[in-house]
């Protein structure tokens, strides 16, 4: 058994590599850059973490020694993680003439995570380190589903929270983060135009916005872990995710990394295709041109909000491992989204929120490009809930 350890080391920084302590709060880098845990692994571990999984119960924090948490047993948890992968059983109906070829694809639906998105991963981890390195209040600005994520960790916690949302955010959102207790700002434009009101007022709270601090990238790193475990250590080959801030891609590479050091997976690695809408798609833009880093995308046009983020901290970690999968990235039209939605109600029987329709319409998208080999395997992320969204 492997119970009771903990392999995180230090923190590292993306850009530079410097070092820093692990237990000290951290934001990020001296050099302006994202920090990323990291873990002192070999063969032995992997064989005891391998032996430790079957009685553990199916939530992230089965993959404890993988996490940089101090206080196991004292941690919040609200039974993040363990997301079922759903089969699309019907894909000829679902795309009429698009050659799949014994393609098979799956879901795998993050909408049930606690708080109806795969944010609760990450702010599981970063609510939990928070209040371990003796933070007073935590805030964020956010497109939704972090603000919903946050709060109820945060409530939990017993810290005081304040979010700063969209004016045009979902209305059950605002009622929500109120409903745990916290101090809810909103604003004109999008999530970068929220977040100035944060800047002040906010004695002494930490901000914890994506990759500004380094432990939402280790909760939302448990996809891979997951995504591994549950094809029998066999990755599959093509992997789907709707971009937004990137920690899941930051994430995920990460994950794979560090099964691959653990000895439980080989060098082949998924081929990384990250969707953005045609309207907000500063990372496709980049990918295209061949640019390290993504310039900010001018006046953001997208009701799909979850993708709604004009400028992300984390985007040369994102075109890094995207390139170095062998990826793709792809600007989706908005007039596919509704259309998407309802016909997956109809013909899986799953209701899907939009990041998930702008997956299946990526997927869609390579199917008739001829992209897939006949008999891969492709999992793409339905990632919110859909009553996030009214
Ligand atoms: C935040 C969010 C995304 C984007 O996730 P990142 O890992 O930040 O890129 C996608 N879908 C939904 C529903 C989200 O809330």
């Amino acid at each position: 058994m492997a119970g009771g350890e903990r392999w995180a080391t230090e923190l590292i920084c993306s850009r530079t590599g410097v070092p820093a302590p692990l237990d000290h709060p951290s934001f990020l880098s001296p050099a302006g850059a994202p920090w990323l845990v990291e873990y002192d692994l070999d063969v032995e571990k992997g064989r005891r973490l391998l032996a430790a999984l079957p009685n553990r119960p199916w939530t992230l924090w089965r993959y404890r020694e993988l996490l940089p948490i101090a206080d196991f047993d004292g941690r919040v948890d609200l039974g993040e993680g363990g997301t079922p992968l759903v089969r699309m059983a019907r894909l000829d109906e679902l795309f009429p003439g698009a050659p799949f070829d014994g393609v098979k694809v799956w879901l795998k639906d993050e909408s049930l995570n606690p708080t109806g998105s795969f944010k609760a991963r990450g702010l599981s981890l970063a609510v939990n380190r928070a209040r371990e390195l003796g933070a007073p209040g935590l805030q964020l600005a956010s497109a939704g589903n972090a603000a919903l994520a946050l709060t109820a960790y945060a409530a939990a916690a017993g810290l005081p929270t304040r979010v700063a949302l969209p004016e045009d955010t979902p209305k059950t959102v605002f009622d929500r983060c109120r409903a745990h207790g916290a101090e809810v700002l909103s604003s004109p434009g999008t999530l970068v135009e929220a977040g100035k009101l944060l800047e002040q007022g906010a004695e002494g709270y930490w901000g914890i916005s994506t990759l500004r601090e380094p432990y939402r990238v280790e909760g939302k790193k448990t996809m891979g872990l997951e995504l591994a475990e549950q094809f029998g250590w066999d990755l599959p080959d093509w992997i789907v995710y709707p971009l937004g801030g990137g920690t899941g891609i930051v994430g995920m590479h990460k994950a794979f990394d560090e099964l691959e050091r653990l000895g439980l997976i080989g060098p082949k690695r998924p081929k990384l295709v990250i969707v953005q809408m045609a309207g907000c798609a500063p990372i496709v833009r980049a990918f295209e041109r061949g640019e390290p880093s993504a310039a900010a995308w001018e006046n953001p046009a997208t009701e799909v909000w979850g993708l709604r983020v004009p400028k992300a901290i984390g985007d040369f970690l994102v075109l890094r491992a995207v390139r170095a999968s062998g990826g793709r990235a792809l600007a989706i039209q908005e007039s596919r989204i509704a259309e998407l939605i309802a016909r997956l109600a109809r013909k899986e029987g799953v209701l899907i929120g939009p990041e998930g329709a702008a997956v299946l319409a990526g997927v869609e998208d390579l199917a008739r490009e001829g992209a897939f080999r006949p008999g891969e395997r492709v999992v793409g992320f339905q990632t919110g809930h859909p009553a996030n969204y009214i």
